[in-house]
């Protein structure tokens, strides 16, 4: 049977799908918003509408128009594109079809609007592809503020990187979009022609208005610049809008920062908490004092990507030091800054058009609070708030404009007037007096013809269809004058006009329309020129990033004590009282204990420590590497005095327990994580291993924990800390120089153990693991047994058969690390 022939509508509908490929279609049906097909299903999955049918075969769901915002928010973060397309012109009896376009295209990595946004976090719009020479082109927008940038990068780093970057919308040639990655959601296969040499030369070149990017750092034939020429394609197809806040692309270099690979922002929890990935209980969210999104972002950026550059690094310290010992300085400033709005994402907005006139009012409120910001930091002695000083515009055209030109308090929508002040603009005033005077005529007219006609209970009202009337009700109905003219009848009342209410109705709202078109033209305008002043507001509000990132940091320093450190080019080490940042504000006020740690020439490099499970290893080790981390940020630490040696790299390899949704197993993983560490970490690198070769035997384990320290130590001579419960392991003292031996001490008092949390040296004489269990809650019956089968392997004896009358034997020669989990040697019973 031939499929029936398509209605009009739907042929509207699949003509959006055509121009609008991957993207779920919303379209305008009177007063909902419909999806068709597989839309339907798909909406229907991701928002839990009710599918139903259409023309009886057509798969269908909706929501109400005014739910619109709140199911784009929904689809967004569920990661889809969405086009709406809206009806054009009003429906009216005897119009068949009316027009209907796709005027807004929503896609996750596109949307500046706030509600559809996390103000703390950057949104970024990646593009990825595969350059010449191996090297992977990357690059990374966030229309939210502008941002703009681009790296080549090693295949190996390529994961590493995107997760960095946390995209929302990620890019990527049709070609290569089964295979490149592994599926990543939010992933759009662009066609390959968007990437290619001359097309993405000729939109940069166009964009910014320039014919080499060698001005911007660049060398005309990198990858990533393929990857950035394809963003900004996207972006100029997607938006239709000016991109004018993308003022540069700017080159990122992984060697000018210290690199920190995805798995050791996820096991420090740099962002992201392991248990249940949220940002509260996260270093960052522990450390954020920030009082602007802006600041919260800038916080979070540089957290993934510290500074390597010791000059850059101690100029950030002495800001740091300024706002932390000048009370009076951080206190204002953070109280301004507080009071700002978000500047650049506003911009951002300003600069595509679509802020609204509570927008422009956010951006004069904060133009207002610069130039005390200003006042405050001149004359500083630190280099870094000089320069913040200098950078900070005051703009004071522009906020004379917008003060006398906007109200007080103006709202969200552009076309319902309240925008613009009175005595801003003569014609406006004009009009809107003389819809205020038709107003109060037609009260006075209401008034008059009450008492010419008797009837009490006439009245003038309005609506769109047929404008001002008279109203009368049937029962009054004989007492209606002869001039007036009748329009409607409803069931209990008719409606009139007279030629005077005509003509008072035509100037009124000829009046109000005129005064309604001409304060949206006026707004217009203005925004416009706020979109002129886009590169200078966007260096402002760069400069509002960095200083409440700045006092922020030194807010943190000073309620938490925290110390300056100094930094040194050796690789070196040494901090005294260090706490671990999250532990300590977490726990009761004197509760954490503090700890030393110490790599030097004359300290060694490598520092093995052992202790049992529970007594704190893996707090101080994570702990030296945040606080490494946070004074490459420019960040006081949580420690009475440190030196920190200049780290390329930050390595962890802690706990494995989310790796086995990926489908690997624990072990697997542990070894591909030590792979890494083992091939790229230097000499100026930063190690922390938690445990190696847990997930396999004793023996095994051992052995490759042996061999790994033995490599680390000898071939590549990082700065290692190795918290394990393989107290055998602290042997290797004797044959490596560079090894010392710590362990976390504990009070064993009768059965119980005591955990002290201080790091002292020497090592664990054994595991107390049956200490743990007992802590745990293990019946006493099995630690018992446990005990008696340890004493026995630790004699190296023959087990006694155990009550149950099974017997194990231990091989003969008794191995220098017993094993209770290999293969039992014999069984009998
Ligand atoms: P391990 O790695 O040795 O098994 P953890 O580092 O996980 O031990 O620490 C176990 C618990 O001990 C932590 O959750 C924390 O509550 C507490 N702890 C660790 N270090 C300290 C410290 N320095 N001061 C106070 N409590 C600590």
């Amino acid at each position: 049977m031939e499929p029936a022939p398509l209605t009009p509508m739907m042929q509207q509908f699949r003509a959006a799908k055509e121009q609008h490929p991957g993207m779920l279609v919303l379209f305008r049906n009177g007063d909902f918003y419909e999806l068709f097909e597989s839309d339907a299903e798909i909406g229907a999955k991701a928002i839990g509408l009710t599918l139903t049918k259409r023309d009886k075969e057509i798969p269908m769901a909706g929501f109400p128009q005014h739910k619109l915002e709140y199911y784009l928010g929904v689809l967004l973060r569920a990661g889809h594109r969405v086009a709406v397309c809206e009806q054009m012109e009003v429906a009216a009896p005897g119009k068949k079809i009316i027009r209907r376009e796709v005027n807004r295209v929503v896609t996750p990595g596109t949307v500046t609007e706030d509600e559809l946004l996390d103000p703390r976090k950057p949104n970024h719009l990646i593009a990825t592809c595969q350059g010449k020479g191996g090297l992977f082109g990357l690059a990374w927008v966030d229309l939210t503020t502008g941002s703009f940038r681009a790296a080549d990068v090693l295949p190996e780093h390529l994961a590493d990187e995107i997760a960095r970057l946390a995209p929302v919308e990620t890019l990527v040639p049709e070609n290569a979009a089964d295979g490149l990655h592994p599926p990543m959601s939010g992933t759009v296969a662009r066609p390959d022609w968007t990437f290619d040499p001359t097309t993405t030369a000729q939109t940069l070149h166009r964009h910014f208005g320039i014919a080499t990017l060698a001005g911007f750092g660049f060398d005309d034939a990198q990858p990533c610049l393929l990857a950035a020429g394809a963003v900004l394609h996207y972006l100029q197809e997607t938006l239709k809008a000016s991109l004018s806040h993308v003022l540069r692309l700017t080159p990122y270099s992984p060697a000018n920062h210290l690199v920190l690979d995805e798995v050791t922002r996820r096991s420090l929890e740099l962002t992201r908490t392991l248990r249940d990935n949220a940002r509260d209980g996260s270093v960052l969210a522990t450390l954020d004092r920030t009082v602007t999104p802006m600041g919260a972002r800038r916080l979070h950026d540089e957290l993934l990507a510290p500074l390597r550059d010791r000059s850059a690094i101690e100029a950030r310290f002495d800001a740091v030091d300024e706002l932390t010992k000048n009370l009076s300085l951080r206190e204002t400033v953070r109280s301004l800054l507080d009071q700002t709005a978000d500047l650049q994402r506003l911009t951002a907005r300003v600069s595509t058009a679509r802020a609204t006139p509570k927008d422009l009012a956010a951006v004069a409120r904060t133009l207002q609070l610069l130039p005390k910001l200003k006042a405050k930091l001149t004359g500083r002695s630190s280099k870094v708030l000089l320069g913040l000083e200098t950078r900070l515009e005051l703009f004071p055209d522009l906020r004379t404009l917008l003060d006398s030109a906007l109200t007080e308090d103006p709202p969200y929508t552009t076309k319902e007037g309240g925008i613009i002040k009175l005595g801003y603009h003569a014609e406006l005033d004009t009009l809107r007096q003389l819809a205020a005077e038709g107003k109060t005529w037609m009260a006075r007219y209401q008034a008059e013809q009450v008492a010419a006609t008797g009837i009490g209970s006439l009245k003038i009202a309005y609506t769109q269809a047929i404008g001002y009337y008279i109203e009368v009700t049937n029962a009054n109905e004989h007492r209606v004058p002869a001039n007036y003219i009748h329009e409607r009848t409803l069931k209990n009342a008719k409606r009139y006009t007279t030629p005077s209410l005509r003509e008072y109705q035509e100037k009124v709202l000829t009046a109000e329309d005129r005064s309604l078109g001409l304060e949206y033209e006026l707004f217009v305008t203005l925004r416009d020129k706020v979109a002129v002043e886009t590169p200078r507001l966007l260096e402002t509000a760069d400069v509002l990033a960095s200083l409440d990132f700045l006092a922020g940091l030194a807010e943190l320093a000073s309620t938490r004590g925290f110390v300056r450190p100094k930094i040194a080019d050796e690789h070196v080490l040494d901090i005294r009282g260090g706490r671990h940042p999250v532990l300590d504000q977490v726990l009761p006020p004197g509760t954490f204990v503090p700890n030393d740690v110490r790599f030097g020439p004359d300290a060694g490099t490598f520092w093995l420590i052992t202790g049992p499970n529970m007594a704190g290893k893996s707090t101080f080790i994570r702990q030296v590497a945040l606080l490494t981390l946070l004074a490459h940020v420019g960040s006081f630490v949580p420690a009475t005095s440190a030196t920190i040696g200049l780290t390329d790299r930050i390595f962890t390899r802690v706990g494995a327990s989310d790796e086995l949704a990926r489908g690997q197993s624990t072990f697997m993983v542990e070894m591909t994580e030590a792979a890494n560490i083992l091939n790229n970490a230097t000499p100026h690198s930063l190690v922390i291993l938690d445990e190696i070769g847990r997930g396999t035997s004793t023996y095994d384990g051992v052995s490759l924990a042996w061999a790994i320290t033995e490599h680390l130590h000898d071939a590549v001579g990082c700065r290692t800390l190795f918290a394990t419960h393989y107290h055998e392991l602290a042997q290797l003292s004797d044959k490596l120089p560079r090894l010392r031996n710590y362990t976390v001490q504990v009070k064993e008092l009768d059965r119980d153990v005591i955990f002290l949390h201080a790091i002292a040296p020497g090592n664990a004489d054994k595991s107390y693991g049956i200490h743990v269990a007992r802590l745990a809650g293990v019946p006493d019956a099995v630690l018992g047994r446990a005990e008696a089968v340890l004493e026995s392997l630790e004699a190296g004896h023959e087990l006694k058969p155990p009550p149950t009358g099974r017997t194990r034997k231990l091989k003969p020669q008794a191995p220098p690390v017993p094993s209770l989990f290999g293969e039992p040697t014999a069984t009998s019973g």
